[in-house]
Order: structure tokens, then C-alpha cells, then sequence
């Protein structure tokens, strides 16, 4: 038996260099919620929940009610069944009527760690492999000017052409002639791959295609992939674009939960889903995202919300375990100005990689409760 102790709440305010906007919302911090759990016999993990309605349905404030009042039906309890502690959570929801999708994740990634701690096992080896596999990574670049995206594409070669960075994404704002001109001077500048983003900002599937389509004609298949072109939810257009693009569309939006990712999968209304684990509710739904597109021939991708060095290594974990995977996007650490655990997961041949030491293959700082610069705060909440 390995018995849960005790759950330590904190909330999690970071900075960001600089202000990060997609088609509809411009983001100045990252505000999270972090989690350390202790077991009876003093082996403790963390976890994170990273937040923001539009996207993982829940507030950092219900995420905060939801991990409180999950506490007192988890201590006491034995870790090491996961299916029985998202049954457990499961029932939350119903009896409380409160869901927390970025809640769970924290807990599923803290608990997955425990686990891993306990059988001396990296994550992804729980996950069932035993070398992990190596997934292209993209830095992502945020709605900007031309020359601004250009200048920021020209830093990120600088500054990570040792990490081999061979792939970027590119945020669109839904403007036909803007994001194609944007998307040509990467092009130019940067001769790797590019995934786009249009975070729902095309109405209009059928100007959507014809977007893409110029694109592919003027850059070809280095795009590999266009993430989740119109309004989510709306699965009609969602396959529409999917049918009548050159370049692969991705659901992410509309790919939510489990649920949410089973009908887009179901009505192959996407060529590929992007798998948070923010949205999903943590490994333990991620995986079941994964078998299922699997089963369809529909391909992954691993994601992330502005998170921190815990939440990312739980992704890249994953991402490096589960079969179809083609690309992942987990960069947020990389560019906070402040780290908070001690050593990030590597960015090495352009990839993120999993280390083979029990967990998570990361450690919180020590000295992190201890800077208050204004960069970054931390309070206890429960
Ligand atoms: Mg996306």
C-alpha cells in the first residue's frame, strides 16, 4: 500500500517575457495552480494545473474548489490503482457538479510521478514503453507584426539552434492575405518545418481552404500541419476544411475531453487531434484519446497551455510513449523567465526528451517558496 498523506495547494503567478497573443486573447501571465503530494512514507511529487476557460473549460478558481474538495476523498486512500483515483474524481464531479479538467491533470501527472517513484520507473515506462520515442518539437510564435514574427523567428534560431530546432509554429489571426504574407517570410527566413494555428479564427471553412491551399502552393509540405481552423465545436466545418485542405488539419479546440475528441474521431472530421493534457483531464484520459485515434488511423499531437517545467515534462512523457505521435508543441517552459524546477525536461535534436529517472524525471527548486521578486509569486490555498 501506498497511502496519501497530504495535498498542498499553491497558486501560481509567472510573469512572461513578453505579452503572447493568439486570435482571441492576449496573455501577460501565466497564472496556475501547483500541487505537491507526500505519501505516508514521505515520497512526495507535484502536479500543475494550467487554467483558462475558453480552452480547458474551468478557472484557476474552480480549479483551486475542485483540488480542495478532491483532497478530502483522496488522503487516506491507496495511490497506486489510477483508474480507481479517476473514479474517484469521476464521482466528484457528479455528486458536486464541478469540473476541473486542468484539476485532474494535476493529479493524474503528481500521482503518475508518485507511482514512478515508488516502482523506480520513468513515466513513459509506466506508459508501457521502454525507450521513448522522439517527437519533433515547435517553439511557437505568437500573433505579431511581420518584422516583429521575423525578428522573433530569427532569435529562436539563435538561441536554439543548439537544441537542433527544426520545426516553428505560427499563431494566424483569421485574416486570409495577412497570415499568408506572415507565413511566407517565415518561410524565407526559417528552413525547417512550420505547424499554423488558426485557434477558430476562419468563420468561413470554405476561405479557410482556400487560405491553406495558397499556402501549400507557395510553401508546400513543410507545413505539416493547421491547427483548428473554425469556431470549435462546429464539426461540419471542422471536415469540411479537413477534406478540402492540402495541409493536414488538426482539432485541438474542438478535441477537448474525451468526449469531445470521440466525436471528432468518430466523424473523421480531422486529419489529426491535438491532445492537451490540460483539456483531457491528465494521462490517464490522454491515453484514451490516443488508443481510440489510433483505432481510426487518426494522427496526435502533444500540446500544451502556458505551463510550467512540471505540467510539460508529464507532456512530454506522454507524447514520447503513445504510438501515432507526430509532433509535439511543449515549449511554454522554455521561454518563462524563471524556472521552477531544477533541471527542464532536455530540447535536444529538435525533440523533447524524457529522462530515465523515477517519475517525471523532474525536481521542484528547493529554493522556490523563497523568491518573492515580483517575477514570480506562490501562495498556499490549502
Ligand atoms: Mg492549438
Amino acid at each position: 500500500m501506498v497511502v496519501l498523506k497530504s495535498i498542498k495547494i499553491f497558486k501560481l503567478d509567472i510573469a512572461l517575457r513578453e505579452p503572447f497573443r493568439i486570435s482571441f486573447q492576449t496573455f501577460t501571465h501565466l497564472n496556475n495552480v501547483l500541487i505537491t503530494l507526500t505519501s505516508t512514507d514521505n515520497i512526495s511529487s507535484c502536479g500543475e494545473a494550467a487554467p483558462f476557460k475558453p480552452i480547458t473549460g474551468d478557472s484557476r478558481e474552480e480549479a483551486i474548489r475542485f483540488l480542495q474538495l478532491a483532497a478530502g476523498r483522496l488522503i487516506g486512500r491507496d495511490i497506486r490503482d489510477l483508474h480507481e483515483l479517476h473514479m474517484i474524481l469521476s464521482e466528484l464531479e457528479h455528486d458536486s457538479g464541478l469540473i476541473s479538467q486542468t484539476a485532474k491533470t494535476a493529479l493524474d501527472t503528481a500521482f503518475l510521478c508518485l507511482i514512478g517513484k515508488i516502482e523506480n520507473k520513468p513515466v513513459f515506462k509506466l506508459l508501457g514503453v521502454s525507450k521513448p520515442n522522439i517527437v519533433k518539437n515547435t517553439l511557437t510564435i505568437g500573433i505579431k507584426s511581420i518584422q516583429d514574427t521575423v525578428r522573433t523567428v530569427k532569435e529562436y534560431m539563435r538561441d536554439f539552434s543548439e537544441s537542433g530546432l527544426s520545426r516553428i509554429k505560427l499563431k494566424l489571426a483569421g485574416d486570409s492575405e495577412k497570415d499568408i504574407n506572415r507565413v511566407i517570410k517565415v518561410a524565407e527566413v526559417f528552413d525547417g518545418e512550420l505547424t499554423l494555428d488558426a485557434n477558430q479564427g476562419y468563420v468561413d471553412p470554405e476561405i479557410a481552404a482556400r487560405t491553406f491551399n495558397r499556402m501549400y502552393e507557395e510553401i508546400g509540405e513543410r507545413i505539416i500541419l493547421i491547427e483548428e481552423p473554425c469556431p470549435k465545436g462546429d464539426i461540419d466545418k471542422l471536415k469540411y476544411v479537413k477534406e478540402h485542405s492540402e495541409i493536414p488539419i488538426f482539432a485541438d479546440e474542438s478535441a477537448a475531453t474525451f468526449e469531445d475528441a470521440k466525436k471528432v474521431i468518430e466523424h473523421e472530421a480531422a486529419d489529426g487531434i491535438n491532445i492537451k493534457l490540460q483539456k483531457a483531464g491528465g494521462i490517464y484520459w490522454g491515453k484514451k484519446i490516443a488508443e481510440l485515434a489510433n483505432d481510426y488511423n487518426i494522427k496526435l499531437m502533444t500540446g500544451c497551455m502556458l505551463e510550467t517545467g512540471i505540467s510539460i515534462a508529464a507532456g512530454v512523457n506522454f507524447a514520447s510513449a503513445m504510438k501515432g505521435m507526430i509532433n509535439t508543441d511543449l515549449d511554454s517552459d522554455l521561454t518563462l523567465p524563471i524556472n521552477i524546477v531544477e533541471k527542464p525536461l532536455p530540447f535536444q535534436n529538435g525533440a523533447r526528451i524524457p529522462i530515465d529517472k523515477p517519475g517525471l524525471g523532474i525536481s521542484l527548486r528547493k529554493e522556490i517558496r523563497d523568491i518573492i521578486n515580483g517575477t514570480l509569486s506562490l501562495i498556499p490555498v490549502f
